[in-house]
């Protein structure tokens, strides 16, 4: 989940067999164009506020500790969302591979395992690189990683936690979680459609919610 500019996208799934179909909120205010667009403003402006941090970071290409012994990478719904729909562009045999990858990946962080994400491809490049989600963009070390955490500044880490603030405010009706658990969430077609339509209801997930240590965003403390 790192901020290595080195990891390029290749071509390569969502987490089930069909497409996704990113219809505009039924609310008529907002559409997906929309809300990519402001996705993508916030993770400009953090890029642009967080080059002087990064500047001296030792990442560099085929390093990929952060994607391969890695927790839990949060993501919000909105961004689960993007990335389903880049994995729509991906060849069949890469989807189904990381279908594959995001059930292992759930079932490993169940039980409390270190999990190689899904979306890392066997050459260490990041498959989704275009549109990963802001726990892998705000990933930098100072230092090289050698199993213990990145080296980091205080004030990089004081700009991520209010960007991932604004993130979650941009999808205020969404929740937040680790990838293959949101996944996991948007594949379900009832829970998918009532999102989609800006009408998720916490009750709907309140079991796997608890279990599995996800957020509603716009409940989330500051
Ligand atoms: S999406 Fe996965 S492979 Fe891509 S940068 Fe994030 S952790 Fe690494």
């Amino acid at each position: 989940m790192s901020r290595r500019g080195s990891r390029k996208p290749e071509k390569g799934e969502a987490p089930g067999k069909g497409r996704v179909s990113l219809e505009p909120f039924s609310g008529g205010q907002m559409n997906f164009d929309e809300l990519g667009g402001r996705l993508r403003s916030i993770y400009e402006e953090y890029d642009r506020q967080a080059s002087a941090f990064v500047a001296n970071a030792a990442c560099s290409k085929g390093c990929a500790l952060c994607c391969t012994d890695v927790g839990n990478i949060d993501i919000t719904t909105l961004e689960g969302l993007f990335l389903l729909k880049q994995l729509d562009t991906l060849e069949a045999e890469v989807r189904s591979g990381i279908r594959q990858g995001l059930l292992r990946n759930k079932a490993e962080r169940e039980r409390g395992l270190l999990s190689r994400c899904p979306f890392l491809s066997d050459e260490q490049l990041c498959l989704v690189y275009e549109v990963r989600p802001f726990s892998c963009r705000q990933l930098y070390s100072l230092a090289r990683c050698s199993g213990g955490p990145p080296t980091v500044h205080r004030g990089a880490l004081d700009l991520a936690r209010r960007t991932v603030m604004r993130i979650q405010d941009l999808d205020a009706m969404g929740y937040s979680g680790h990838l293959s658990y949101i996944l996991h969430l948007l594949h379900g077609k009832g829970f998918r459609r009532q999102y989609l339509r800006g009408r998720s209801d916490p009750s709907t997930i309140a079991i796997f919610g608890r279990s599995h240590g996800i957020a509603i965003n716009r409940f989330r403390r500051p």
